[in-house]
């Protein structure tokens, strides 16, 4: 069984005050339910790790740096994620992609640095717009894959996040077909990487413009194991109806 996750991507929104949204959202969650993640900026991660304990929400960063300490100002490193609390890591956020020119190459290196700090990391891939409407979907999405994923990923380890560009933070949902195409060629691909068993068990969220009004259509798709979530996150009375249609899916 593949298990199912929400994750919440807070982005850069947020101060200490923003937290009691975690006590609403665990108030909110039934023990059984999917694993649920929230992923604040990164000056809360500790706080956010001490408040969630004993509540089944697990925390997680938003990029951790490809290095394992060094001479990088402002960067945060895996280890310093793990020793805050947190569980998880997003890496190759589209944002970060775009506005840090992270490469596939890079995405790749952090995933691995997660890894070895003991977080899980969460791989985001997407393709923007002109790939889409150019029918290059599919080739952008192997070429993410093979480039950002490190060698012999496990489901402990990685959770892969289709976020196609245009629909994050835009209002705009690709249609079921759509999430399908992708996210059943994405577990094909991993199989041919990993081989079936392991591939199988690799847990894959959509991420776009996910709300409580169109969550339970997108968990109809049968490899759409989740979801990464944005604007929606913020708040608990939003994100929590999402958790309830994936626990219903
Ligand atoms: C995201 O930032 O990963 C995201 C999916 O944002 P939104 O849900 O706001 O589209």
């Amino acid at each position: 069984m593949r298990r199912k996750l929400a994750a919440g991507n807070w982005k850069m929104n947020g101060t200490a005050a923003a937290l009691a949204e975690l006590d609403t959202l665990a108030a909110a969650l039934s023990g059984d339910g999917p694993q649920v993640v929230i992923c604040p900026p990164a000056p809360l991660l500790y706080r956010a790790a001490e408040k969630a304990k004993g509540t089944g929400i697990a925390i997680g960063a938003q990029d951790c740096h490809m290095q394992e300490a060094g001479a990088f100002t402002g960067d945060i490193s895996a280890a310093m994620i793990a020793d805050t609390g947190a569980r998880f890591v997003i890496v190759g956020h589209s944002e970060r992609r775009d506005a840090h020119e992270e490469s596939n190459r890079d995405v790749r290196a952090k995933a691995q640095r997660a890894w070895d700090a003991g977080l899980t990391a969460i791989i985001c891939i997407g393709e923007a717009l002109d790939d889409r409407e150019a029918d290059n979907t599919l080739d952008i999405i192997a070429g993410q894959l093979a480039g950002s994923l490190p060698d012999h990923a496990t489901a402990d380890t990685t959770v892969i996040a289709y976020e196609p560009i245009w629909a994050i933070g835009t209002g705009k949902v690709p249609t079921l077909a759509q999430i399908v195409e992708v996210h059943d060629f994405i577990r094909a691909e991993l199989s041919h990487r990993l081989g079936a068993e392991a591939a199988e068990s690799i847990t894959l969220l959509y991420g776009g413009s996910v709300k409580p009004e169109n969550a339970a259509e997108i968990f109809r798709a049968e490899n759409v194991d989740g979801a990464l979530v944005g604007g929606a996150s913020l708040k608990a009375a939003d994100f929590a109806p999402i958790i309830d249609a994936l626990a219903a899916s």
